[in-house]
């Protein structure tokens, strides 16, 4: 780390600047936020200043405005798919918490193959700690080698996303040349009094370098990165304010917005204070609003959910925004409690362990696709290449039969038949409605599919 770095990094969270904007917007107009949703509704995005108008709105038709427009916005560009991936969490890279039981590939293999036989394709490698010492990071090069080794029947899993601690440039280069997909790794909290307070042996530089460590991985060459926000620990609107600063100052420096972003509540749990306590917690209605003005501010971005979160809330937030959730039984290898938000494990709740079948019936009889798609990382369809083809809307083109084929998929070779009968129905049911060319070409990667082939994408 270099003093340098940090410093440089910090200066673009801006609290005063923060402070200033929901200040100014507690005088919000109606008419402000009706033009706010005017420039969304056509997928421009929103600034500082339109998203704190949004923040203040409680009036309850005012409030279903923005709700219909953030679902309008979620059906234009995402439509009724839902992404689904695999967490598996393999402990600490702390070198004085390693576990060397954590870390037997043979163990990894074990659970790996495990959850390609529930039919995963797309895994989410979850690493915590703070401190990644040689011998762990070394250690996670040979997991991620693992997984892509690792086979079982026809099924392998064809992704690899990481949820990692602030690397160095040199780390994350080497992450890179591992193949992974995506890199992501939240900032918690951005309000630095915060952070400290959650962190106690934190020092100053530790948020900083936590801050800075996007830029690394973007410098590193890994173009797809995702960010997010433990919610509780902070004033919600602050803290959308300071990632949406965090945000532009990626594109500014790279051209590029986060591919993802995670939205997590803390949960109460045992052994912590702050999550019996949260300080700052959030209501459902104002979980909704947060993905709403997400989706509304980011519309390229996907948006991945904690399936910590109850059914109704899941319901409304698929609808509002949400683009992706974690589904399928953990793999714990490690024996810390699970991380599904990459989040200090041992202090939150476990989350959704249904099993995948499960939850694909749930998704499928909710009228979403589960989509078990891969296909953009393959060829490299990512960082600018994938907005240049995200921001025109051509995306559609790829996700919406990319998702059917690869849900058909998962329903020949492993749903439970009540599922398979959920799935199929939904899967004809998108065949007949869709609009051509895209359902002409998604009709070709199904029925390839149905003729027993695999891994078919566009
Ligand atoms: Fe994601 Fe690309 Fe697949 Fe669309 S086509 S779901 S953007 S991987």
């Amino acid at each position: 780390m270099t003093a340098t770095l940090c410093e440089k990094s910090a200066s673009f969270i801006d609290e005063a600047k923060i402070q200033e904007i929901l200040e100014d917007a507690r005088n919000y107009r109606s008419q402000r936020v009706r033009d706010a949703l005017a420039k969304a509704r056509k997928l421009k995005g929103l600034d500082a200043r339109e998203m704190a108008a949004l923040m203040q709105v409680d009036d309850p038709v005012l409030l279903e405005e923005l709700f219909a427009i953030a679902r309008a916005v979620k059906e234009e560009i995402y439509g009724n798919r839902l992404v689904l991936f695999a967490p598996l969490s393999i402990g600490s890279l702390c070198k004085n918490e390693l576990n060397q039981k954590a870390l037997s590939q043979d163990e990894i293999a074990v659970e790996v193959k495990s959850l390609i036989d529930q039919g995963h394709k797309r895994l989410l490698l979850v690493a915590g700690g703070s401190c990644p010492e040689k011998e762990g990071f070394d250690s996670i090069l040979r997991v991620i080698n693992t997984i892509y080794q690792t086979r079982s029947g026809r099924g392998e899993i064809r992704r690899v996303n990481v949820n990692i601690a602030p690397l160095t440039a040199e780390q994350f280069r080497e992450l890179k040349a591992a193949k992974i997909g995506a890199c992501q790794l939240f900032q918690e909290t951005y309000h630095r009094e915060t952070y400290a307070a959650v962190h106690p042996g934190a020092t100053k530089r530790d948020f900083d370098w936590r801050l800075a460590a996007m830029d690394r991985a973007m410098k590193a060459g890994i173009n797809d990165v995702g960010t997010g926000v433990r919610f509780g620990l902070y004033d919600w609107k602050f803290e959308l304010l300071a990632l949406h600063q965090h945000i532009r100052h990626l594109e500014e420096q790279f051209g590029v917005t986060p591919h993802t972003i995670s939205v997590a509540r803390i949960e109460p749990a045992a052994g912590s204070a702050m999550a019996l306590r949260p300080p700052h917690v959030v209501s459902d209605p104002d979980f909704k609003k947060i993905v709403a003005i997400l989706r509304l501010t980011l519309p390229y971005t996907g948006i991945i959910l904690s399936t910590c979160e109850n059914a109704d809330t899941r319901r409304a937030t698929f609808a509002l925004g949400v683009s992706q959730i974690s589904a399928g039984s953990r793999a714990n290898p490690g024996g810390d409690t699970e991380s599904l938000n990459g989040h200090d494990a041992e202090q939150f709740q476990p989350g959704d362990h249904r099993s995948l079948d499960e939850i694909v019936r749930e998704v499928a009889a909710l009228g979403y696709t589960p989509s078990f798609c891969t296909a953009c990382y393959r060829p490299g369809r990512t960082g600018a290449d994938f907005m240049d083809l995200a921001k025109p809307g051509l995306i559609k083109e790829h996700c919406g039969p990319n998702a059917l084929s690869t849900c058909t998929e998962y329903l020949l070779d492993y749903a439970s038949p009540e599922t398979r009968r959920i799935g199929e129905a939904l899967v004809n049911h998108n065949l007949k409605y869709l609009e051509t060319p895209v359902r002409n070409i998604a009709c070709g990667l199904v029925a390839r599919v149905r003729a027993n082939q695999r891994d078919v994408f566009v």
